[in-house]
């Protein structure tokens, strides 16, 4: 780092004080990621850009970071890019004068889309330079093209793009069209920006003072940030509030807020439930059963409550009821009969509370369990309640913020206990997650086909006391273990991949789809890695639906961010864009030169991780391809494999 920082002289040298940050100073740091692979001299890079930032306009910092994560706004606002590439080339044919068959020509030898956009847009004679552009400007644009809607909405969308290349001098096109495609592929995740904005802010604070930020700093305000932004993911809280209170006061001035969602605690799977004895030998744990429905984080603030409103609360006066996904999308419209009985189970002393659940589907009149497939028949957006034909019973399972204060940091018995005072069941609406604290294997084999009877997926087991058993926000832990039926019944466990190209059918199925190519996700160099082919375990139904739902996302080539391989016997008949995610089973996990998961995570000379007989479970429309098992998870459940007995102690949080 200190080599980088003393050779590399600042590569924005026109940027003066007190101006707008320009675009070409961000594109120049993206050029400087892109040409490293070591983690290190990519959060330097970064690092030194905010620093520069926060010498020079800090009021901007905040668009530099969702620009640098290639966001809009923190994920629960529900504003993306990831705009199609149909929609981008056109806009590059119409902005540079290049015919369509000719960017696709070239496409089909370059593939990556922004250095098609940069190559075009730079053969183009320009009479005069066009006014350079800045971030505020580039920000600005995207908004406007991720958020346009209605009628004409494409036609606008093209023109806005068009005004942003035609004004992009130098890489800039290939960095603008790369952000709009939704992937910078520069490995710029919440995992880098975190560290590398910690460290400019306590160097630009120190520097203030005349002095040097020592590693301890770095460490403690590292801490920090990581601490704060896992209660309260958003950057547009939280940098105003580090820049006007410095970073080692933050946790001061920001803490978890109802109205602003924060990513759920996850836990690791285990194969037997003798591994679970395992790992928590001489604990105190507790087991629950595994409802098999949708995650749902419930934010409630009364009308008249006192204490501190979210940001986020449109009318304070009203108060806040809201439903969050596993991903932190709203879901507030797909479930308002859930919203209009809320009142109906909070005590009386109840001001304010964040509440981990999971929505379970339910059989109106007998209150019994239906399966996940019953719930993913309700439409997921704008609901009216009289339109409900599915009924859902609420499960609670944790508590994460009650009457204005965090809970997280209590132990899971401390938590339980508030939740149980602070609510009241009411039959078939809901309910506590079931549970039991007990330690033999024979009773946990009981509960575990108890939960299985009641349409439960199985168990999950959590740690009881002590600081182990904190809420751990956005961590995959092995502090909660999950114990699914069909691991038990060896089939192994289940993963949620990425579809990323098939097969057309034949016999039988010639007009649909007869296989599909899968990926898992690997989140440090933001690709997807091809893992297996799948064709059974679809009706042909659902082989009819597939079809419909896919055909409208073929691209011509696979992205430039897939890892799959090129021999040409390999290659799928379509090749789509990356946005569907699938549960998948498989019989056991098997290296093979054909793909490319986890290649480089476990040595295996290139050969990648692949699945034996994967089957399809189900359709995992609540998570975002980016939001797929990880290259890490299959190659941990590769190697687990590996070592009878399983090796789940120690293991190493991912998530
Ligand atoms: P993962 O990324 O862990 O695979 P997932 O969404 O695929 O997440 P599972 O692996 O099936 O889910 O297990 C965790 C999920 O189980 C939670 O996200 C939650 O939705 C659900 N769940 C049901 N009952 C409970 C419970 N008692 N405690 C915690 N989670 C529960």
């Amino acid at each position: 780092i200190k080599k980088i920082t003393a050779s590399k002289k600042h590569p924005y040298a026109d940027w003066k004080e007190g101006t707008p940050t320009p675009y070409a100073a961000l594109c120049k740091t993206f050029e400087l990621i892109d040409g490293t692979t070591k983690r290190l001299e990519i959060t330097a890079h970064t690092s030194l850009f905010f620093q520069q930032v926060l010498r020079l306009n800090p009021s901007e910092l905040v668009t530099v970071v969702h620009l640098m994560l290639n966001r809009l706004a923190a994920d629960y606002m529900g504003i993306e890019l990831g705009i199609g590439e149909s929609l981008i080339m056109k806009a590059i044919s119409e902005s540079t004068g290049r015919s369509l068959e000719k960017l696709k020509a070239m496409q089909s030898k370059v593939g990556d889309l922004g250095m098609i956009a940069y190559q075009s847009r730079n053969a183009q004679s320009t009479l005069f330079k066009p006014q350079p552009l800045t971030v505020d400007k580039i920000f600005k644009g995207l908004y406007k093209v991720a958020t346009t809607k209605g009628d004409g909405a494409m036609g606008l969308k093209v023109a806005e793009i068009k005004k942003l290349l035609a004004a992009c001098q130098g890489e800039e096109a290939k960095f603008l069209v790369r952000g709009l495609e939704g992937k910078l592929r520069l490995g710029l995740a919440e995992g880098t920006v975190i560290p590398a904005l910690a460290q400019a802010v306590i160097t630009w604070e120190k520097q203030k003072e005349g002095k040097v930020a020592s590693s301890k700093d770095l460490a403690a305000a590292e801490h920090i940030l990581k601490e704060v932004f896992s209660g309260l993911p958003s950057y547009e809280v939280i940098v105003p509030a580090m820049i006007e209170h410095g970073i080692m006061n933050l946790k001061d001035h920001c803490t978890m807020q109802p109205g602003v969602p924060l990513k759920p605690m996850l836990a690791k799977p285990t194969k037997a439930i003798t591994e679970v004895l395992d790992r928590f030998e001489n604990k105190k744990f507790s087991c629950e059963f595994k409802y098999d429905g949708e995650r749902a984080q419930i934010h409630y603030v009364s009308p008249n409550a006192t204490e501190k409103y979210a940001s986020t609360a449109k009318d304070p006066k009203k108060g806040l009821t809201m439903i969050f996904s596993r991903n932190s999308e709203d879901l507030s419209t797909k479930y308002p009969d859930i919203l209009a009985v809320l009142n109906q189970w909070v005590g009386d002393s109840t001001t304010s509370f964040i509440l981990d659940c999971e929505t379970t589907a339910v059989d109106k009149d007998t209150a019994k369990l239906l399966p996940f497939q019953t719930l993913m028949t309700r439409k997921r957006k704008d609901v009216a309640i009289e339109d409900v034909k599915v009924k859902v019973c609420v499960y609670a399972f944790d508590l994460l913020f009650l009457n204005g204060e965090s809970l997280v940091h209590k132990s899971l018995a401390e938590r339980r206990d508030a939740m149980r005072e602070a609510f009241k069941e009411v039959e078939g609406e809901f309910a506590y997650a079931k549970h039991a604290n007990i330690d033999q294997v024979d009773e946990i084999q009981s509960f575990l086909e108890e939960s299985v009877k009641s349409q439960c997926e199985g168990l999950m087991v959590k740690m009881l006391d002590g600081e182990e058993s904190h809420y751990t926000p956005s961590k995959r832990s092995h502090n909660w273990l999950k114990i699914k039926k069909d691991y038990l019944a060896g089939t192994g466990d289940s993963l949620d991949l990425v579809v990323l190209g098939a097969y057309h059918g034949r016999g039988k199925r010639t007009s649909v789809y007869g296989a599909f190519l899968l990926a898992c996700y690997n989140p440090s160099t933001e690709q997807y890695e091809t893992i297996c082919n799948i064709g059974t375990g679809f009706s042909d139904e659902v082989l009819a639906a597939l079809h419909k739902q896919l055909e409208p996302l073929i691209i011509a080539k696979p992205k430039p961010f897939y890892a799959h391989s090129t021999v040409p016997k390999d290659q799928p008949d379509v090749w789509f864009e990356p946005q569907v995610v699938w549960e998948v089973l498989c019989a056991d996990l098997t290296l093979s030169p054909r793909y490319k998961a986890a290649a480089d995570n476990v040595d295996s000379s290139g050969k990648g991780v692949s699945l034996r007989f994967p089957r399809y479970i189900r359709d995992r429309d609540d998570k975002k391809p980016d939001n797929a098992t990880t290259a890490r998870q299959v190659a941990e459940m590769y190697r687990k494999q590996e070592s009878v007995g399983g090796a789940s102690k120690g293991g190493v949080d991912d998530d």
